[in-house]
């Protein structure tokens, strides 16, 4: 069989995807009887507004092997050798100068994988491998290590997630804060409310079989086909509640509400840590993947002398706009088609003269603004979404760089936790002290106005109108005018009388590093693996889960003694 990937085939939005295999054959100027399947390994909507959308797909394609492959084809179309597996992996790897397809196996694979099965550890005399937080980050390593064999502990603060989502629920109807379960802290980790985007600029081939594992929970197959993927909060609970029963299955010791109080290190090495100041577990290999709001562990571990560095992260308000509007401005008169999903966007803007970047991050199409607060006092927000992205609203956070200068301070490497602490107290003051965030229409905060009214925005528990720029550092809420300004020129209509701004969005990213070396353990600490968000080296879903991955092979490699 002669197998190919022809990059680049298009589908107007009127055409069905059973017509895919007619038109490659059209386009390669055969018969449709030549081509024995046909499978979508990519599909991308090319929605430019200056000309009519269209879905722009990759395909794997096996042909008979008399077909001979014609020299010239039609413009934008692109043939490549398959190089993937039998199997039809679903993993793409792109490079500048090849495109290759390789087997659903992590990256370094070959730490654990030999003869097409993982090796698994003998189990002898090993001490548990601890991993600290059930996020994304180490709900991958737990799983990654329970596939060798190597005994795990998993530790997570916060509750499971059936009742994490009624604590949740609570918080947003009616402003009562569980410290220990709500947005941030509990099983599935910080994303576990959010629209679920699994889009990451790694290129790291691991991302498929993290992607496998998700669709073998439940998550949607689209996830391994979409260029833009998400699975939406419902779909993930559903996936991360049948995670939880296959780490159980694989022997995993999964301790909800254990917050790691304290960590023991002898002699450079981790031997322990302390659980909710009682019960101590020794350990010669901790993975700590605590996320980047567990500002007490992180104080901790500045006590217990663990390496870190202050890191710069971005800082800024969410906008909240109509569906049909952000619909509109992107789909020009396409908009409202049954076939065209609701649209997205993705925007920045360079504002030079005040040295600072401008840009839109974690957009959610039809979905909600959602107060995170973790800590008493406190007023954070995010964005989320449903499977279906049904919501009347679009929202999208809009921040801007915040360097370490900006904020460092006396507190050394944790300065940034402090800053964050800062703007979201004043964020709760302005929302009136009741986890009510505050709120502004955009056209005023352009304009420096206060009316002292808003209109309707989704935010759970609520809005309240106030002022922003009393929220914001000077510097956050100049580059954001300036920057809106510019991207409501690449976007005309973004600064519409129906947009909100509400504030603050300070979770971008850790603003901590904690230093480690190429093998993945704490620069200072022998056996303290930090990964994910909270490490600073990684960033949303996906990246955090490889980096939890990565984790979980240089620990199997130590433990198991193999290279
Ligand atoms: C509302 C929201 C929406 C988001 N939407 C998206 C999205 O659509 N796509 C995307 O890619 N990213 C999204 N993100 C970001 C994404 O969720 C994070 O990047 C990702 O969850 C980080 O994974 P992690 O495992 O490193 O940390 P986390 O997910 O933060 O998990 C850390 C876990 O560690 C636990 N923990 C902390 N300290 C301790 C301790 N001392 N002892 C025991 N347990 C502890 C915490 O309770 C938590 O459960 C969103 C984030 C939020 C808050």
């Amino acid at each position: 069989m002669n197998e190919i990937r022809l990059n680049g085939l298009t589908l107007a939005l009127d055409e069905k995807e059973e017509s895919l295999k007619e038109k490659t054959a059209r386009a390669l100027g055969t018969a449709a009887a030549d081509i024995a399947s046909c499978r979508v390994v990519k599909k991308a909507l090319d929605a430019r507004r200056s000309k009519p959308p269209r879905f722009v797909y990759a395909l794997h394609v096996s042909l008979q092997p008399n077909v001979i492959l014609p020299d010239v084809l039609p413009e934008g179309l692109q043939i490549q050798k398959w190089e993937g597996g039998p199997d039809g992996c679903s993993v793409v790897r792109e490079t500048k100068e090849t495109t290759s397809c390789v087997s659903a196996q992590p990256e370094s694979a070959s730490l654990l994988h030999d003869g097409g099965q993982f090796v698994k550890a003998s189990k002898g005399e090993m001490q548990p491998v601890v991993v600290v937080g059930s996020g994304p980050a180490g709900l991958f390593a737990a799983y990654r290590l329970s596939l060798a064999a190597i005994p795990v502990i998993l530790l997570e603060r916060g509750r499971p997630i059936e009742q994490r989502a009624a604590d949740v629920r609570l918080f947003w109807e009616q402003g009562i804060l569980h410290p220990e379960s709500n947005v941030l802290f509990g099983e599935g980790g910080a994303g576990t409310f959010s629209d679920g985007k699994l889009t990451s600029r790694s290129k790291n081939p691991a991302a498929g079989w993290v992607k496998k594992v998700l669709v073998e929970m439940g998550a949607p197959k689209g996830i391994l086909t979409d260029a833009k993927p998400h699975i939406g909060t419902d779909r993930l609970r559903l996936v991360i509640l049948r995670l939880r029963q296959k780490l159980i299955e694989l022997g995993c010791d999964i301790r909800f509400e254990n917050r790691v109080t304290d960590i023991v290190i002898r002699d450079g090495k981790i031997a322990a840590v302390a659980i909710n100041d009682r019960q101590e577990i020794e350990t010669d290999c901790v993975i700590l993947a605590i996320g980047q709001s567990a500002d007490d562990t992180y104080r901790l571990l500045q006590e217990r002398g663990v390496s870190m560095e202050p890191k710069p992260f971005a800082m800024g308000l969410r906008v909240e706009h109509p569906q049909d509007l952000i619909n509109s401005i992107q789909y020009g008169r396409w908009a409202g088609h049954p076939q065209l999903p609701p649209a997205e966007y993705f925007v920045t803007a360079a504002v030079e003269e005040q040295n600072r970047s401008v840009y839109t991050f974690c957009m959610c199409p039809g979905g909600q603004v959602i107060g995170c607060s973790a800590f008493p006092g406190r007023v954070i927000t995010n964005g989320m979404s449903n499977a279906a992205r049904s919501g009347a609203f679009a929202n999208s956070a809009v921040v801007v760089n915040v360097r370490t200068d900006d904020f460092a301070r006396a507190e050394g490497p944790l300065s940034g936790l402090a800053f964050r602490d800062e703007w979201e107290r004043k964020a709760f003051e302005a929302g009136g002290g009741r986890y009510e965030a505050p709120a502004q229409k955009l056209v005023e905060f352009m304009e420096g106005k206060f009316s002292g009214s808003v209109g309707q925005t989704s935010f759970m528990p609520g809005a309240k109108a106030a002022r922003l720029s009393d929220v914001l550092p000077d510097f956050v809420a100049g580059a954001l005018r300036e920057g809106l300004r510019r991207i409501n020129q690449k976007m005309p209509g973004f600064i519409s009388p129906a947009a909100h701004l509400i504030g603050v969005e300070t979770r971008t990213s850790a603003p901590v590093r904690m230093r480690r070396g190429r093998d993945g353990q704490s620069e200072n600490v022998r056996g303290l693996y930090p990964c994910g968000e909270g490490s600073g080296y990684a960033g949303g879903i996906i990246s955090s889960a490889l980096d939890g991955l990565k984790a979980a092979q240089s620990a199997a490699a130590a433990i198991i003694g193999r290279p």
